[in-house]
């Protein structure tokens, strides 16, 4: 055992929660089975708790989770005030959780996840890790477009030169030492995925295979994971701007090159009608320039959103014991 990590941790596993009213009993009552094993064979701490973030959802998740705090010794809730995204109320949770724990496992609240993974997590940080991310061994259970988006996402994030863990979502462990510096990066536009990986320090993996969604919906349709895929490149990298000074320099030389025929035709009397040539050399310009300034849309957006700096989270109210 590493001398930095402690024999019997306390462990806080956090869940964000948007309209999960149908999920969440049954997670609960899985989840408390599986934490009172851990507990009776002394792997983790008697006080460890299930952190229920409630994202403003529409649906009675916040009533329920009021319950299962009334019923159940483990559970406790944060109410954010409004919705503001998976990474944002994985975000309360992690800061809110990081104050009573040792370690705090982040997780989804559909069970996709598998739960039996958690005590190979505490055994890697028993060994020294200070963070420890949850590998899917096989995505056999995705659809065939979830899985070939997925991978694309992976590469071109590697290709873009921003450090992601493959195949790894927001299931992991992380040390409150790992905690108090993710606390440091104050950006707005957050991608935990993108940020924890340039913490450092120890890290482990652990390999699960991901299942279906048990009840309830995706809340991640196409357009948000378009969205989150965005957000994921222009807040980790720069890449696509200088992409933008690569093409426009290519562009000059080739325009260069033409203006060299084209005077030399004009002078040697083989000028052309070329209207067609014309007509799309304009269209596809004009559609390259306004993709371009898109993606420097993009960033001014970002810099926009960071020079305000706006609180990322609002607690409504928090249940804690
Ligand atoms: N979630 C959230 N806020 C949102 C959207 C999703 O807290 O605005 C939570 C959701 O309740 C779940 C997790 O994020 O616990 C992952 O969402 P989901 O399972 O729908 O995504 P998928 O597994 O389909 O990618
Ligand atoms: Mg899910």
């Amino acid at each position: 055992m590493s001398e930095l990590c402690k024999e019997n941790p306390v462990l806080y596993i956090v869940i964000p929660c948007y309209n999960e009213e149908a999920v969440i009993g049954e997670t609960v009552r899985r989840l408390t089975a599986k934490l009172e094993t851990m507990i009776s064979r002394g792997l983790v701490a008697e006080d460890s708790r299930f952190l229920l973030v409630n994202d403003g959802s529409k649906d009675g998740t916040w009533e329920q989770i009021c319950q299962l705090y009334e019923k159940n010794p483990y559970v406790t809730g944060v109410n954010l005030a409004h919705n503001k995204g998976h990474q944002n109320a994985l975000l309360a949770g992690l800061m809110t959780a990081k104050e009573y724990a040792d370690i705090v496992i982040s997780m989804d609240a559909d069970l996709q996840d598998d739960i039996e993974a958690v005590d190979r997590f505490v055994a890697e940080y028993q060994k020294g890790a200070d963070i420890v991310y949850g590998v899917r061994s096989s995505r056999k259970k995705d659809s065939f477009f979830k899985k070939y988006t997925a991978l694309a996402f992976y590469k071109l994030m590697a290709a873009l030169g921003v450090e992601t863990v493959y195949n790894h979502a927001d299931y992991r462990l992380m040390s409150r030492r790992a905690l108090e510096e993710l606390a440091n990066y104050r950006e707005v536009n957050l991608f935990l995925r993108g940020i924890i990986p340039m913490i450092g320090f120890h890290t482990a993996t652990v390999e699960y295979v991901r299942e279906e969604r048990f009840a309830g919906e995706s809340k991640y349709p196409l357009g948000k994971m378009i969205a989150f895929a965005i957000e994921g490149i222009t807040s980790c990298s720069v890449k696509p701007l200088r992409m933008i000074t690569t093409f426009g320099v290519l562009i000059s030389l080739l325009s260069l090159i033409y203006l060299i025929y084209v005077v030399v035709g004009g002078l040697t009397g083989h000028t052309v009608a070329g209207w067609a040539t014309l007509a799309v050399l304009i269209c596809f310009f004009g559609g390259a320039q306004i993709l371009c300034i898109g993606v420097v849309g993009e960033y001014i957006g970002k810099i926009y959103s960071e020079t305000k700096a706006r609180p990322r989270y609002i607690i409504e109210r928090t249940c804690l014991k």
